[in-house]
C-alpha cells in the first residue's frame, strides 16, 4: 500500500484523463453531487454482500483509495455492485481479476471507454483501470488517472 502510493506520486506527471460522466449499462448517471471526496464529486454505487446492502461512494481520483461507505466490509469479502438508480448489476461476466480471479465490475464512461475493477474488498481499488475505446489501456501503476467531475 505504501509503495503503491509512492509510485503513484512519482508518476503524477503522467497522462491525465478527464472523465466527466460515469454510467451504468442502462445509461443512468452514477456521478453523485451530494457526496464529495477530496472536493470532487464521487461515484455512487449500490453494494451487497452476505445479508447486507448499502451504498458506496468511490473517490473519482484513482489511486487515493478513499471510498466512503456506511457498511463495514470484511477483508477479502466479495462485494456485488449495482446501479443505485435502476438496480442493474454492474458485474462484467467476461472479466476476472488478474490478481485474485474474482469477478470484476465495470462502469461506462461515455466517449472514453469503461472503468473496470475487482469486486473483492482490499483488491478492487488496486485494479481500477480504464480501457479506452481506442484500445489504449491505462493501468494505475503507470499513470495518475484523475476524473475531473
Ligand atoms: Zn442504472
Ligand atoms: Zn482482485
Amino acid at each position: 500500500m505504501e509503495n503503491k502510493a509512492k509510485s503513484m506520486r512519482e508518476h503524477s506527471s503522467g497522462k491525465v484523463i478527464d472523465i466527466q460522466h460515469a454510467q451504468c449499462s442502462k445509461g443512468c448517471n452514477l456521478i453523485c453531487d451530494d457526496v464529495k471526496i477530496g472536493g470532487l464529486k464521487s461515484i455512487k454505487l449500490k453494494i451487497k454482500f452476505l445479508d447486507k446492502e448499502g451504498l458506496i461512494y468511490i473517490d473519482p481520483e484513482f489511486g487515493s483509495y478513499n471510498h466512503k461507505t456506511d457498511l463495514e466490509i470484511p477483508a477479502g469479502q466479495l462485494v456485488e455492485f449495482y446501479c443505485p438508480e435502476c438496480g442493474v448489476s454492474l458485474i462484467d461476466k467476461e472479466e476476472t481479476c488478474k490478481t485474485c480471479s474474482s469477478p470484476m465490475f465495470c462502469l461506462d464512461i461515455p466517449n472514453e471507454g469503461v472503468v473496470t475493477a475487482c469486486t473483492k474488498k482490499d483488491c478492487f481499488d488496486h485494479t481500477l483501470k480504464i480501457e479506452s475505446f481506442d484500445n489504449m489501456q491505462i493501468e494505475v501503476d503507470d499513470f495518475l488517472v484523475r476524473m475531473i467531475l
